[in-house]
């Protein structure tokens, strides 16, 4: 007997027919001999409605009150799923992130789950019950409720994999695995049936929204192989597991895009030591992720700073890069949020040069201007105005041989 744990979509618990066809899904898993934990998101757009919502109260809700209100999606859709699989006659029980034991930091709106406290599922299991988890949530050691930030199901999924050392998670979501780029917008995308933890991890880091990137993070870090497949079929997906470099054939195996992007400029700051420090110290304190930074070459002792942060920070960053201007003697602060963010990601690209020069090279052709770059091993990045994103995904598809793949 094995231990699977699978975590279904919001797009897979959208309407009763889609709960219905997932308790159905559940249940081959049950009769043939397995213990199965299943994690499930909210219903369809559920959680964008309830943001909606709190904003037609409160432009600024504060993360704590906002963590209570999107904590009922997940509740919803868990005891729904609960009841279709009583309908049919097995045993089930639903249980919320705290009664599950997941144990999380007291970061509201973007949590980190510290452990799992595994008694209360274990205790289920040896019932012989299935276990219907809601995705996305935890309580801190304030007893307070939490959620995980966007997409958060997934890596609930990876941690209880993980804490139970299951045989693998399966993650059931719209589309049949991942793809090259996302099929949405590129309509010759292809479906990879593997890929590496690293490129997965920076693919979901730059916008493929299939796995929260959190969740890549917590299945490399304890090993738990993921399976990313379609609820509406039953194709392979996606194996997530190590690859050695040996089996690594592609330069570039996808192209992300990211629209949840605000670029933020500081003008004629002072070149001295200490100001990075001072701007960024102030931006990690209220909990902002910062991704790009570009600091200007020195013109008479002073510089320019931008940087990158999603666009619900947008406000508070702002407001952060305001006093701090005013307090380092800066001339001013710019922001801009009708941008994106490009990105090729591959291994191969480490032993192949110009691979850089080439995605530039597209862009220029397409007359997209670049207004950010950035680099690691295996991705390259470049900020476009928002409007042209897309078009760039598409071409640099096509000019990295990805519209050639087998489907
Ligand atoms: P779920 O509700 O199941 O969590 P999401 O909407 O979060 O689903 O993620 C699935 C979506 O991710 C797909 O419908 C697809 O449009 C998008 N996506 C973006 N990039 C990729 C990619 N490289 N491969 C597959 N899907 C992608
Ligand atoms: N319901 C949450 C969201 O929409 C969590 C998830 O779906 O994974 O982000
Ligand atoms: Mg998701």
């Amino acid at each position: 007997m094995s231990l699977i744990v699978q975590k279904f979509g919001g797009s897979s618990v959208a309407n009763p027919e889609r709960i219905k066809k997932v308790a159905e899904r559940i249940i081959e898993y049950k009769d043939a001999g397995h213990q199965v934990i299943t994690v499930v998101s909210a219903m369809g757009d559920s959680t964008d409605d309830l943001i909606e919502l709190a904003n037609q109260l409160n432009a600024r809700p504060s993360a704590r009150e906002m963590d209570m209100l999107l904590s009922t999606g997940e509740q919803v859709s868990i005891s729904l799923l609960a009841m279709a699989i009583q309908a049919k006659g097995y045993p089930v029980i639903s249980l919320t992130g705290p009664q599950a034991g997941i144990r999380t930091n007291s970061s509201h709106g973007k949590a980190k789950i510290l452990n799992v406290q595994t008694d209360r599922l274990e205790q289920e299991l040896a019932n012989g019950k299935i276990i219907i988890v809601a995705g996305f949530q935890g309580i801190s050691d304030k007893n307070e409720i939490t959620t995980l930030g966007r997409g958060g199901s997934d890596t609930t999924a990876v941690a209880l994999a993980a804490a139970l050392n299951a045989n693998v998670c399966e993650i059931y979501t719209d589309v049949d695995g991942v793809y090259t780029s996302d099929p949405r917008i590129v309509p010759k995308a292809a479906k990879l049936s593997v890929i590496s933890y690293d490129e997965m991890l920076e693919l979901a880091s730059l916008g493929a929204a299939v796995l929260q990137p959190r969740a890549v993070e917590f299945a490399k870090l304890n090993n738990v192989k993921l399976h990313v497949r379609s609820s509406f079929n039953h194709n392979e997906g996606t194996i997530v597991r190590e690859v050695e470099d040996m089996e690594k054939d592609m330069v570039v195996s996808g192209v992300a895009c990211d629209h949840n992007v605000t670029k933020i400029a500081l003008f004629d700051v002072p070149d001295k030591p200490g100001i990075a420090y001072q701007l960024f110290d102030a931006l990690a304190q209220e909990n902002i992720n910062v991704d790009m930074i570009i600091q200007s070459h020195e013109r008479e002792n002073r510089n320019d700073f931008s940087f990158t942060v999603g666009r619900d920070d947008k406000a508070r960053a702002v407001e952060i890069a305001n006093q701090v201007a005013d307090a380092i003697g800066a001339r001013g602060v710019a922001y801009d949020d009708t941008v994106a963010k490009v990105s090729i990601v591959g291994a191969g690209m480490k032993t192949n040069p110009g691979v850089a020069a080439k995605m530039f090279e597209v862009l220029y052709r397409l007359n997209i201007n670049i207004q950010m770059i950035s680099t690691s091993e295996i991705k390259v990045s470049c900020v476009v105005d928002d409007e042209s994103a897309d078009r760039a995904v598409v071409a640099l598809h096509t000019a990295f041989g990805l519209d050639q793949l087998e489907q």
